[in-house]
């Protein structure tokens, strides 16, 4: 009967779960995560999610999708695929989604891979629920509102209104880790017995266009770096709040390129 409904992190916590290069690292041991998003019209959503993979532990970043030439260009420290995902090389984790467009098949084959997938955005509008339930591996859905309401196939005002019940029946019916977004994030998992946590690091200057592709390749750095879905999903919303709000220190209005940019100095902070 002791254990709360919610709970949320401070630095310390924080802290103790990022990932550390010890002396026998090597960038494959430290985790590739591999990022699928992007796509003609959205282009730069692939850019920020790569600039959050970048700088979220992960040993390597490899790109999967339609701005390969424009991620390299930009990040010529990642690695780069135009073929479909599965055909891309080994990853340790998938981040499926940002700007993806209508790429339903690489959402698909991402999500049967046997290594844990996030799952954002377009992503989200173009799964199958049963891709996601008969899983294996891990899962974690970061969706804002409206996308969840669009999950549960409710309005998004039932959503706003219930957020706490929203991220859990979403977390129950999906059987995967959930980290909403908007105002407050919320993370669930799908045993409704572990604490739904509650991230404290917010700010509205992260309402912003692309800071939700940034916070997705960061989850997916962590969870390529070995974290738990629940574990990575709580470090990114913290850090990607702790780093908008070192941006944004200032009181002037950021860009999610300059959250991005703002990620080591956040790590920094809380280490
Ligand atoms: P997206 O909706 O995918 O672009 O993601 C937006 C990001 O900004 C998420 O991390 C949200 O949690 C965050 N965000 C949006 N609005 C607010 C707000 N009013 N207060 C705090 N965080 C916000
Ligand atoms: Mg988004």
């Amino acid at each position: 009967p002791s254990v709360p409904e919610l709970e949320s992190p401070q630095h310390h916590d924080v802290a103790a779960l990022l990932p550390e290069p010890s002396g026998e690292s090597d960038k494959y041991r430290r985790g590739v995560v591999g990022v699928v998003a992007g796509s003609a019209r959205y282009p730069g959503a692939a850019l920020l999610a790569v600039a959050g993979a970048l700088r979220g532990g992960a040993g390597a970043v490899r790109y999967v999708g339609h701005a390969a030439e424009a991620v390299v260009a930009r990040f010529p420290e990642t690695l780069v695929h135009a073929g479909p995902p599965a055909k891309a090389g080994r990853v340790q984790a998938w981040a499926v989604g940002p700007g993806l467009g209508e790429d339903r098949d690489a959402v698909r084959e991402v999500l049967a891979s046997g290594v844990p997938v996030l799952v954002d955005a377009d992503g989200l509008r173009l799964l199958d629920a049963g891709d996601v339930t008969r899983r294996t591996a891990p899962t974690l859905l970061t969706p804002h509102a409206g996308e969840a309401a669009a999950l549960l196939g409710v309005a998004r005002e039932e959503v706003e209104s219930a957020r706490l019940a929203a991220v859990r029946e979403l977390a129950a019916r999906y059987g995967a880790t959930v980290l909403l977004k908007g105002s407050t994030t919320l993370i669930a998992e799908p045993d409704g017995r572990i604490p739904v946590r509650v991230d404290p690091m917010g700010t509205p200057w992260l309402a912003t266009a692309g800071s939700g592709d940034v916070l997705s390749g960061l989850a997916g750095s962590l969870l390529a770096a070995g974290l738990s879905p629940y574990d990575a999903a709580t470090a990114a919303a913290y850090l990607h709040g702790l780093a908008a709000r070192i941006a944004a220190a200032e009181g002037v209005p950021i860009t999610s390129s300059e959250v991005a940019r703002a990620l080591p100095a956040a790590w920094h902070d809380v280490r």
